[in-house]
C-alpha cells in the first residue's frame, strides 16, 4: 500500500490503547457482573478504543483477496474474553452465523452492515428488521440473550473496513454454527488468521506517561 508523508498513519502504533482496553475489560469481568452489565460497560470501553484509529499495527489490518481476516489481538489467560481484528476486503461478508457467547463489535475504519436473523416457527431464518450500519466509533452487541444470529458485510465495495470484536470466550475455538436461510445449521469453528500476536507489553517503546 503506498504511503507518503501526508497519508501515513502515526508510527509506531499506539498500542497503549489496546493494553488499557485489555486491563479495563479484565477488571470488569473480575467482578463477574451479569451479562447486561458486561455488554453495557464493555460497549463504553470498546467505544473509547475504536474512537481512535492510531493503535492497530499494520500487520493486523491487512486484507486478503480470498476472504475476510480474523486476527486475534489478545486472549484472556482464562479464556474469559478474546479481542479480534476483523479486516474486510472490498465487498467481503460472513456467512449467516451465531456466537453462543456475548460479543461486542466496534467499528474502527470504514463501515459495515450487520443483519440480524430470527428463526421462524417453521425453522426458517428471516431477516429481523433492517441491517444496522456501523460507522467508526460505533458499537453493536450480540449474544444468545439479545440476538445471536447475524451476517456481517463490508459496507464498501471499493475499500477495506476494519472492526474490533470482543467475545466472552476464546471465540476462534468456540463450537458454533453457520446457517442457510432454510434454517439448516452447519458446525463451525472459526479459528484465527494469524499465528503471532501484537506485543503491547514493551513499555520502553512508549512515550513516558
Ligand atoms: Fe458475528
Amino acid at each position: 500500500m503506498p504511503h507518503n508523508a501526508l497519508t501515513a498513519r502515526p508510527a509506531p502504533a499506539n498500542l497503549g490503547r489496546l493494553r488499557l482496553f485489555v486491563q479495563q475489560l479484565a477488571q470488569l469481568l473480575e467482578q463477574q457482573p451479569p451479562e447486561a452489565q458486561i455488554l453495557d460497560h464493555g460497549a463504553q470501553l470498546l467505544r473509547a478504543l475504536v474512537s481512535h484509529d492510531d493503535w492497530l499495527p499494520e500487520a493486523f489490518a491487512q486484507p486478503d483477496p480470498e476472504r475476510y481476516q480474523q486476527f486475534l489481538l489478545h486472549a484472556d489467560a482464562l479464556q474469559r474474553f478474546s479481542i479480534v481484528s476483523f479486516v474486510w476486503g472490498p465487498g467481503q461478508r460472513t456467512p449467516i452465523h451465531d456466537h453462543r457467547v456475548w460479543g461486542l463489535i466496534g467499528m474502527l475504519r470504514g463501515a459495515e452492515y450487520s443483519q440480524g436473523f430470527a428463526r421462524q416457527a417453521d425453522g426458517r431464518l428471516q431477516a429481523a428488521g433492517e441491517a444496522l450500519r456501523l460507522e467508526p466509533g460505533q458499537v453493536e452487541a450480540v449474544s444468545p440473550q439479545v440476538g445471536d444470529i447475524h451476517q456481517v458485510a463490508n459496507a464498501h465495495a471499493d475499500q477495506v473496513s476494519i472492526s474490533i470484536h470482543v467475545y466472552g470466550a476464546n471465540i476462534g475455538a468456540v463450537k458454533r454454527a453457520v446457517y442457510d436461510l432454510d434454517g439448516t445449521e452447519k458446525p463451525f469453528i472459526s479459528g484465527y488468521s494469524n499465528s503471532l500476536l501484537p506485543n503491547f507489553w514493551d513499555l520502553s517503546k512508549e512515550p513516558p506517561q
